[in-house]
């Protein structure tokens, strides 16, 4: 049942106090009563809007009249309901601006920076938490097990979860059995640590839809990989995947004079391999959910998300 209560807000204390810089600090507390608040899961489902997986990008507070907003923006894995772009932000009740904050609602503790939320949401252009604190449930992406618990409770709750799954590029790797081979041909081009970091990219994929990558001798690899420097400066890093038969061919380009930087930044080559990796695999690019599968070096996942994931289960469901 839900329950309609009418939006209540009590202003319990105003206190001015001293703090060193002699200026006055304010501190406002309120208490709210829940105009909306669920008793059902199913209930919640349905009244959201967007219900998303997503993690805290970045925060700023906002002064509106009495009350101080925290503004969170959400770098969205996945979508649950509703349709959404990439990055979404949520309104919470408090924050700080400069000598005045505002507490947040008990109910409702802010959301912290870095950490990924399934969160049931109203609104359009920004939204807010529904249910108040009820539409937050925190869930460690870094963990399976934590994921999995977290798909489970959507599955019994007999709702049909709508994820946004990357995009297949038309050809996928032709294993019967889900190991891969590749070969990295670097030509002594770049330093033994990015050599290292650009095999781990590739092997991020390990263990995907039972998938397995092992690196092997040029003669028994299907994946080659080449190292080479791009053919003009000012590019950082480019990667490039072709398909031709049988084979597939990585091609890593990078800028000798290393007008950006990138030349050494193991993060970023492990990224990109990882990334090219996901195109030998079959995947295209994902240009709405967090994914390690986005057109763009400096906003790409780390390594594959939930997004990548499904789709590649898709491709090769043994
Ligand atoms: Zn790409």
């Amino acid at each position: 049942m839900k329950k309609i209560i009418s939006i209540f807000l009590s202003f319990l204390l105003i206190f001015p106090c001293h703090i060193k810089t002699g200026k006055t600090q304010h501190a406002l507390s309120v208490n709210a009563s829940w105009a909306v608040t669920y008793s059902e899961y199913s209930e919640m489902f349905n009244d959201s809007d967007l219900i998303i997986l997503g993690s805290v990008m970045y925060q700023e507070c906002v002064q509106d009249g009495m009350l101080v907003y925290t503004k969170s923006y959400i770098n969205v894995s996945s979508i649950y309901k509703g349709a959404v772009g990439r990055i979404i932000s949520i309104l919470q009740v408090g924050g700080q601006v400069g000598q005045y904050s505002v507490f947040p609602f008990e109910e409702s503790p802010l959301l912290e920076m870095g950490e990924f939320y399934y969160l049931f949401l109203k609104g359009n252009d920004y939204y807010y938490i529904a249910g108040a604190g009820q539409g937050v449930f925190s869930c460690d992406q870094s963990s399976p097990a934590s994921l999995s618990i977290c798909e489970t409770m959507f599955a019994q709750e007999s709702c049909t979860p709508f994820i946004v799954g990357t995009p297949t590029n038309g050809f996928e790797y032709p294993s019967s059995t889900g190991s891969v081979s590749f070969c990295v041909n670097s030509n002594n081009n770049v330093s033994s640590s990015v050599l290292a970091s650009i095999k781990s990219g590739c092997t991020q994929w390990n263990g995907v839809s039972s998938l397995s990558l092992s690196e092997s001798s040029p003669a028994y690899a299907s994946i080659i990989i080449n190292i080479t420097t791009a053919p003009s400066y000012n590019v950082g890093l480019v990667g490039v995947t072709i398909k031709d038969g049988y084979y597939r061919y990585i091609d890593l380009y990078y800028d000798c004079m290393n007008s950006l930087g990138y030349l050494n930044n193991t993060s970023m080559w492990s990224r990109l391999s990882c990334h090219e990796m996901g195109h030998a695999l079959g995947l295209g690019h994902n240009t709405l959910s967090y994914s390690v599968m986005t057109h763009y070096i400096e906003s790409m996942a780390p390594y594959p998300q939930y997004c990548d994931e499904i789709t590649l289960q898709e491709l090769y469901p043994w």
